[in-house]
């Protein structure tokens, strides 16, 4: 079978893997004419890299995990110590961390809290605790009733108090979704909890040891096309090409450079670009299915990755660091994070600043001034000294709609992968799944959408299914 898949992300690209190891041929048409959507990256002048977005990886992604492993490429994923660490405003310069132990779950995330000191007092620890019982015991269904209310209202709900939410909230909230907890539905920061509550390693982290595009995305895009697919740059798809029923007849694709517009003609059609470019393209016949219709609820949320290199190491920490900065978001320093960046005698930071919407249109200036500020009290020792560090260069890269918008209610507006439509099915980190807005969620997409489209077309013999069923699980 034959399947056009638009959009060259982490689901489209993992879609397409899961349909070609299912004897199936897919067509991956990407816009742009670099791989990875949200985790594009590309090189410099000087050969040095840069990201759509500083990419932590989780133990509680055993989707990625796994496609990683079947790649054979999963000792590029660096782990760090099982810990979190977070900036102290009050104090700058000084870390707290969150050591977790390597004891089983939820014993781990337990102590991890009760040991750190600095961040909770013993009143607030049992409160906490206390406040996260019913998603403990209830688990995910009350995980997701709980997404009529902002993560302030939930926390307000259980009588947690107000400092929990500043401290750990605010950070969490920020790197999860680049919003507040003020605009956050609870179930995101509750899912990821109950996760790391759950599996004795799902909160530690890993870093890929280089760019995703080249050590990530590619080895997907050479599985695919050893088994007879094929992954196309700059082919945006322009329409969907709809026949007198409704169904899909084909994708026209717009020719770039002078050439002239295609017809791509399959068995089955995915969307795997962002919600975003989906309602655009959205046929006119298509906008009254109330299917389709709730995808007017979903948005993308701006986010602005910053990387800035310095004169010197301003730190040995090799870990994601939560700043607890009002500007910025997590950070890390990818010269000792990532192997591939690695440089002994210079650091080059890697940022993400959000929420980012009253600073997505300002100048690439402005905004690192204000970065370099922020980096004042992150780094005391080596700002605002006699010597400071000297910034040589900078990049940044603004996404004003990345993943969608995770605020209250807005589970039920995320659409699955299988459609009204017979032959037309969406990916994305933005359907369906219990990853919410990630890679992981994103990988889990396009496998299940590989495995609606085996399962609607039944052309699979029953084992495949049941080991494409196996795998999704
Ligand atoms: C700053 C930042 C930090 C992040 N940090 C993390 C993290 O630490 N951990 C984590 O798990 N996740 C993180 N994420 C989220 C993660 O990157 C995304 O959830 C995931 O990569 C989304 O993949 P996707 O395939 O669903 O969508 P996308 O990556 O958006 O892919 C959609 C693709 O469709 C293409 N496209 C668009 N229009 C067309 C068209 N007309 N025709 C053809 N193709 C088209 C796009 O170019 C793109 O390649 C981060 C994201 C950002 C921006």
């Amino acid at each position: 079978m034959r399947v056009a898949i638009a959009g060259a992300g982490l689901a489209g690209l993992a879609c397409a893997k899961y349909l070609t190891d299912a004897g199936h041929t897919p067509i991956v048409l990407e816009s742009r004419d670099v791989l990875g959507g949200l985790v594009a990256a590309w090189k410099d002048e000087d050969g040095d890299w840069y990201e759509t977005g500083l990419h932590a990886f989780f133990g509680a992604y055993p989707n990625m995990l796994q496609l990683m492993k079947e790649l054979g490429i999963d000792d590029r994923l660096q782990w760090k110590q099982h810990t979190l660490i977070f900036n102290q405003p009050e104090k700058p310069g000084v870390l707290s961390r969150f050591d977790v132990p390597d004891i089983p779950s939820p014993f781990n995330v337990i102590m991890a809290i009760l040991r750190n000191n600095d961040m909770l007092t013993w009143e607030q620890k049992i409160r906490f605790a206390i406040g996260l019982l019913p998603a403990i015991v209830r688990g995910q269904k009350y995980v997701e009733a709980m997404d009529q209310y902002s993560l302030i209202e939930w926390l307000r709900r259980q009588g947690i108090d107000e400092r929990v939410s500043s401290d750990v909230f605010i950070a969490a909230s920020k790197a999860l979704t680049f919003i507040n907890p003020d605009e956050v539905s609870a179930t995101i920061i509750l899912t990821a909890l109950n996760r790391f509550l759950q599996e004795r390693y799902g909160s530690k982290i890993a870093f890929l040891d280089g760019s995703p595009t080249e050590r990530l995305c590619q080895p997907i895009v050479d599985h695919i096309e050893e088994r007879g697919g094929s992954v196309q740059l700059k082919k945006p798809l322009k329409q969907i090409l709809l026949n007198d029923d409704g169904t899909v007849r084909g994708f026209l694709i717009r020719g770039l450079d002078g050439a002239p517009d295609e017809v791509i003609t399959a068995d089955a059609y995915v969307s795997a670009m962002p919600v975003d470019v989906m309602k655009v393209l959205l046929p006119d016949a298509w906008r009254s299915n109330p299917f389709f219709q709730k995808l007017d609820g979903l948005e993308g949320v701006p986010v602005i990755n910053l990387h800035l290199w310095f004169d010197r190491k301003l730190t040995d920490v090799d870990q994601l660091l939560f700043s607890r900065s009002p500007l910025l978001s997590v950070y890390a320093d990818m010269s000792v994070t990532c192997k591939e960046y690695a440089d002994p005698d210079r650091s080059m930071l890697e940022l993400v600043l959000a929420p980012a919407k009253d600073w997505i249109d300002r100048p690439d200036e402005e905004i690192i001034a204000a970065t370099m500020k922020e980096l004042e009290k992150l780094f005391p020792q080596h700002f605002g000294t006699d010597n400071p560090a000297q910034l040589r260069k900078y990049k940044v890269v603004k996404t004003p709609r990345s993943v969608y918008t995770a605020s209250p209610g807005r589970q039920a507006y995320r659409p699955e992968q299988v459609t009204p439509i017979a032959n037309f099915f969406l990916a994305g980190s933005y359907t369906l799944q219990r990853y919410l807005g990630s890679m992981e969620g994103a990988v889990l997409s396009g496998k299940l959408a590989a495995q609606a489209i085996c399962e609607r077309q039944s052309l699979l013999g029953d084992q495949a299914t049941k080991d494409l069923q196996m795998a999704a699980s």
